[in-house]
C-alpha cells in the first residue's frame, strides 16, 4: 500500500491531466451507452410507426453519440499517452537524479545489466499504473453510478439487478484476477530483470566466453530464463484471459436478467415495451467500463513490484554524508594544502581496516607517492580522498577545512583523478576529452593532448579529433586510454592530482610515454601517485610504504633504499624481473 501511495505522490505534479482524462473516458464509456440507449429506443420507437417528428430527438441523439463516441476515444488516447510519457520522463529523471548520488560506493553491489533494466524496464512498466491501473476504475465508478440512476428511473428492480452484476465484474473478478496474478507479476518482473542482467553480462564478456568455450553455459542459462519467463507470462496470459471470459460472462447474464426482470413487467403493464430494449442494451453497453478492470489489477500488481525495486535503489542512503559547513572552500594565496591524521577506514563493519592510522602532509607543489603491494589499501585512500566513500575515524583537511564539510562536487574540482581504469564514452575522442571541461575550445584540447604526449597520435588517425572511440575506448590502445585519461585531468585544471596506478598494464614503451605525459601534467601542481612499480620516484618529497592498510616505512627514495625494508625488498624484486 505504502508503495501504492508513494507512486501516486510521484504522478500527483500530473494530477490535472489525469483528472481530463478519466473525464474523456467516461464521456467515451457515456457515449457509448447513450448510442446503445437511443438506438434502442429509436428502434423499439420505429416498429410503431409514430410519425417522423416524434423520432426527430432520437435520431439526432443517435447521430451525436455515434460521432461523439469516436471523437472521445481519440481524445481519450490522445490526452492519456500524453500523461503517460510525462509521467514517465519525470521518473526518468528523478530515479537517474536520486540513483546519482549513489555512485559509486552503493552502486558496485548492483549488476549493470541489473541496473539497467531498472532504468528502463522496470520504469516503462510503470506506465501501464496510471494507463491501466489509475485511470480505468475511476471511469467505471463514475459509470456505474450513472447507470444505477438511469435505471433506477425506470425500475429499483433494475438497477439493483445491475450493480449486483457491476459489481462482480469490477471488484469481484479484479480481486480474484489479483489473488492469482500477485506473486507471478513480481516474479515475472524479477525474471525479466535477471535476464536483462545476463544478457548485458554475455554480451560484455562475450570475448572471455568464447576464449574459454563457456559461451554453451551462458546459452543456457540465458534459456533457462526465458523458459522460466514465457512460463510466467504464459499462467498471467491465463489468468488474463480467464478474467476476460468471467467479465463476458458477467456481462450478459447482466443483459439476460434483465430482461428476465423487464418481460413479466411489460406483460403486467407495469414497464413500457418501448424502452424495453434500452434498458438491456444500456445495461450490456456499460460493461465496457469495467472490463478492463481485471487487467488494471493484473497490471497494479505488476507495477507494484517494478515499483518496488525502484525504490529499493531510490532509497539506499548515499555512502557519503556532507555535514553543512558555512561558505566555499577556504583557497589559499599559493594552493591547496592537504592534511590526513591518523585515517583509519574499512569498507564493511567487522573487516579489517584497508587503512590504519595514516598520517601524511601535502603542501602545495609537493608530490608524495604511496607504494605497496596490491591490496595494501593504497586506492582505497584515493576513494576517501575523492569522497567516493565517507570516513569516519581520523581527519582529512583541505587548506584546514575538514572534507566531509565539503560537498563532492567541490572537492572532485580540487582534486583530480587519473584511475587505472578510465571509462571512455563510446564517442569522439574530442567529445570524451570534452567531458573534463566542456567550455575548452579546440586550441585548448589540442595543447592538452601535446602535454599527454597524444596530439601526435591523434593527428595521424585519419579523422583526427573527430574519431570514435568504440565501446568503452576499445579502438584505442590501453596506453593511449592512459593518455587521454590525462589530458582530461590536464583540462580539468585541478590543484591536486590524485594518480591511481597510472602506468598499470602498460608495456615498459607506453609507460615511458605515459610517464613524460605524467611528469608534464605534475608540474606546479600537488600530486600523490599511488602505484606498486617502483619508477621514477626520486623526485618524491615522500614515499609512505603501506602493507594490509598500515604505513610501515615511510621516507624519500635514498632513505627507503638504505633502509632494507620492505620497499628494498620490492625494490629488489622488481628489479630482478625487469
Ligand atoms: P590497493 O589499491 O593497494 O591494491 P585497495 O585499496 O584496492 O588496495 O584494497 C584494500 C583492501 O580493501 C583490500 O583488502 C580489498 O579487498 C578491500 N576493498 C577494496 N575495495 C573494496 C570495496 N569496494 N568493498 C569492500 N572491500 C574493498
Amino acid at each position: 500500500m505504502k508503495t501504492f501511495f508513494r507512486l501516486v505522490k510521484l504522478a500527483w505534479p500530473l494530477k490535472w491531466g489525469m483528472v481530463l482524462a478519466t473525464l474523456v473516458g467516461f464521456l467515451t464509456v457515456s457515449s457509448a451507452i447513450g448510442l446503445m440507449a437511443t438506438s434502442a429506443w429509436l428502434i423499439s420507437m420505429a416498429a410503431l410507426q409514430p410519425s417522423v417528428a416524434a423520432l426527430g430527438v432520437a435520431i439526432v441523439g443517435v447521430r451525436f453519440f455515434g460521432i461523439a463516441r469516436g471523437v472521445f476515444r481519440y481524445l481519450d488516447r490522445l490526452i492519456s499517452h500524453e500523461v503517460t510519457f510525462r509521467l514517465l520522463s519525470r521518473l526518468r529523471v528523478w530515479f537517474y537524479g536520486a540513483v546519482e548520488p549513489l555512485a559509486p560506493a552503493i552502486l558496485e553491489r548492483y549488476r549493470s545489466g541489473d541496473l539497467l533494466s531498472r532504468v528502463v524496464s522496470d520504469i516503462d512498466t510503470l506506465q501501464n499504473f496510471y494507463l491501466r491501473v489509475l485511470a480505468p476504475p475511476l471511469v467505471a465508478a463514475v459509470t456505474g453510478l450513472g447507470v444505477w440512476f438511469l435505471l433506477g428511473a425506470f425500475n429499483p428492480v433494475f438497477s439493483l439487478a445491475f450493480l449486483g452484476f457491476y459489481l462482480l465484474a469490477g471488484v469481484g473478478v479484479p480481486w480474484l484476477t489479483h489473488l492469482l496474478s500477485k506473486r507471478l507479476a513480481a516474479r515475472s518482473v524479477e525474471l525479466r530483470s535477471d535476464l536483462n542482467a545476463s544478457m548485458v553480462d554475455g554480451i560484455q564478456g562475450m570475448a572471455e566466453l568464447v576464449a574459454f568455450g563457456q559461451e554453451d553455459r551462458q546459452a543456457a542459462r540465458i534459456e533457462h530464463l526465458n523458459r522460466q519467463l514465457v512460463r510466467a507470462q504464459f499462467r498471467l496470459g491465463a489468468i488474463n484471459a480467464l478474467q476476460s471470459t468471467l467479465g463476458t460472462l458477467l456481462m450478459n447474464l447482466a443483459a439476460w436478467t434483465m430482461l428476465v426482470l423487464a418481460i413479466p413487467l411489460v406483460r403486467s403493464g407495469r414497464f413500457d415495451p418501448v424502452y424495453l430494449a434500452l434498458v438491456v442494451l444500456a445495461a450490456l453497453a456499460s460493461f465496457e467500463a469495467v472490463l478492463p478492470l481485471g487487467q488494471a489489477f493484473q497490471y497494479l500488481a505488476i507495477s507494484l513490484a517494478a515499483a518496488d525495486r525502484m525504490f529499493e535503489i531510490v532509497d539506499k542512503v548515499p555512502a557519503v554524508k556532507t555535514r553543512p559547513a558555512p561558505g566555499p572552500v577556504p583557497s589559499e594565496a599559493n594552493g591547496y594544502s592537504l592534511e590526513v591524521k591518523n585515517l583509519s577506514f574499512s569498507y564493511e563493519p567487522g573487516q579489517p581496516d584497508a587503512l590504519h592510522n595514516l598520517s601524511f602532509s601535502l603542501q602545495p607543489g609537493q608530490s608524495i607517492a604511496l607504494v605497496g603491494e596490491s591490496g595494501a589499501g593504497k586506492s582505497t585512500l584515493a576513494n576517501l580522498l575523492l569522497r567516493f566513500w565517507d570516513y569516519e575515524k581520523g581527519e582529512i583537511r583541505l587548506n584546514g577545512r575538514d572534507l566531509d564539510t565539503i560537498s563532492p562536487e567541490d572537492v572532485r574540482k580540487i582534486i583530480g583523478l587519473v584511475s587505472q581504469r578510465t571509462h571512455l564514452f563510446n564517442a569522439t575522442i574530442r567529445e570524451n576529452l570534452a567531458i573534463a571541461n566542456p567550455n575548452a575550445d579546440q586550441a585548448a584540447l589540442e595543447t592538452a593532448c601535446k602535454q599527454a604526449q597524444l596530439h601526435d597520435f591523434i593527428t595521424g588517425l585519419p579523422q583526427g579529433y573527430a574519431t570514435p572511440v568504440g565501446e568503452f575506448g576499445l579502438a584505442l590502445s590501453g596506453g593511449e586510454r592512459q593518455r587521454l585519461s590525462i589530458a582530461r585531468a590536464i583540462l580539468k585544471n585541478a590543484p591536486i592530482l590524485v594518480l591511481d596506478e597510472p602506468t598499470a598494464n602498460l608495456d615498459r614503451q607506453n609507460e615511458q610515454l605515459v610517464m613524460q605525459a605524467l611528469q608534464n601534467l605534475m608540474k606546479d601542481r600537488s600530486t600523490i601517485l599511488i602505484t606498486h612499480r617502483l619508477v621514477d620516484l626520486e623526485g618524491f618529497e615522500e614515499i609512505l610504504v603501506l602493507r594490509a592498510g598500515h604505513v610501515v616505512e615511510r621516507g624519500d627514495q635514498s632513505q627507503l633504499l638504505q633502509e632494507q625494508g620492505l620497499f628494498n625488498r620490492l625494490w629488489q624484486l622488481q628489479a630482478a624481473t625487469v
